[in-house]
């Protein structure tokens, strides 16, 4: 069979699924800007002009791209510099970039646990983990999500490997839930195991200066992971940790060594960007209380809302055709929400997931909740 019909029978299988997927135009994506409640610039910087102006200078200084690897000829001093920021950010020795957290993940877990070992990974950890645990010789075992009980029976059964490494976003992607990482940490404590967290949801968003997971349970884990692509407004992925931890991982994650560097520029970017956040207690708030009026609106629409007081809002319909309907009658109004389906989530548990933003105005809030409310009753789903 030629290629492409090989191809095409099975994306027909993934149509007939429901599970297709497509591009939206980048004019519509532009022109729902306003509408849409998909984006992961929390803390809305990706357009700031303090960003765009730093990115600008480093981008006349050093060029458009960064030439090479770190280890060979794209390291410069914006590198460097938003390492030092990093790590006093997340308050660790040390921080190393990659190019996305995706492969930030993919490096750790690839390089720190070895063959014997084992890495305990919560059952809703970001597909960037679910993969980066495929490549490791290390054993994965799941435990249920956030469920600490699962993890420590888990933890016990595993005592006879060398090692133990717990995984989990520290902030879950599809649920708005906050890993329990004070809990993490003691269970860690007594069964010897270290502890990875991917603060990609969480950086610039928990905690009083918005240093992520960490600063709000008031712990300090072994690894910390994030992204530079959703509340810091710019793009690349970082690790945080010890010295140590970076050394190895500079001469043994492969993601890091076989990459090139980021441009210069979105460091530049993302450096101007953790000053700024640090500073940005007043939009955390303003962020907090859309999140919770919209929560609060849901609910008294009578819809099940999901998820803590994180700016991802996962409102529950069940059946997957009902959610995209839902999708699409919102469309209709005006609002882009995505539906997510399995297996993004689990059986009867497809959602429409909002993202909240710190530019929201109330208005936004009021016809987000208006358009709720009528295709909710459209479909029966509310009275
Ligand atoms: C978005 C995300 C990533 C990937 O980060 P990129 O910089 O976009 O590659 C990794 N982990 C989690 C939990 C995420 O939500």
């Amino acid at each position: 069979m030629p290629i492409d019909e090989w191809l095409s029978s099975r994306l027909a299988r993934t149509k007939a699924a429901g599970l297709y997927r497509s591009l939206k135009p980048p004019q519509a994506v532009a022109e729902a800007k306003r509408t849409n409640w998909a984006s992961n610039d929390y803390l809305s910087l990706a357009n700031d002009k303090r960003l765009i102006h730093a990115a600008e200078t480093a981008l006349r200084r050093f060029g458009a791209g960064s030439t090479g690897s770190r280890l060979t000829s794209g390291n410069t001093e914006w590198h460097e510099k938003l390492e030092r920021k990093i790590a006093g950010f997340k308050q660790t020795e040390a921080a190393l970039l990659f190019s996305s957290g995706y492969l930030a993940n993919i490096g750790v877990l690839s390089s720190l646990p070895e063959k014997g070992d084992v890495i305990l990974s919560d059952q809703l950890n970001h597909a960037s983990i679910i993969d980066g645990c495929r490549i490791s010789k290390a054993d994965t075992v799941v435990y249920r999500h956030t469920d600490m009980n699962d993890l420590e029976e888990k933890l016990r059964t595993a005592q006879s490997r060398a090692r133990c490494f717990i995984v989990t976003d520290g902030v879950f992607s599809m649920d708005g839930t906050i890993a329990p990482l004070d809990e993490i940490m003691l269970l860690a404590k007594r069964y010897r195991a270290f502890v990875i967290v991917d603060d990609a949801h969480a950086t610039g968003v928990l905690g009083d200066a918005g240093r992520g997971t960490g600063e709000y349970f008031g712990v300090s884990p072994d690894v910390v992971i994030g992204t530079l692509s959703k509340a810091v407004g710019a793009e690349g992925g970082f690790v945080a940790g010890s010295k140590a931890l970076i050394d190895f991982l500079l001469n043994h994650a492969r993601t890091f060594i076989f990459q090139t560097a980021v441009p210069p520029a979105s460091c530049a970017a993302a450096c101007r960007a953790l000053d700024i956040i640090k500073d940005s207690r007043d939009k955390r708030r303003l962020l907090q209380s859309s999140v919770t009026t919209i929560k609060r609106g849901l609910e008294d629409i009578g819809f099940t809302v999901k998820g803590e007081d994180t700016p991802i809002i996962p409102v529950m319909i069940g059946d997957p055709q009902k959610a995209v309907r839902f999708a699409n009658g919102l469309k209709e109004k005006g609002i882009e929400a995505p539906a997510i389906r399995p297996p993004t989530v689990a059986e009867g548990e497809s959602r429409i997931r909002l993202t909240v933003t710190a530019d929201r105005k109330l208005r936004d809030i009021e016809a987000l909740l208006e358009g709720f409310k009528l295709v909710g009753r459209e479909l029966n789903l509310v009275k």
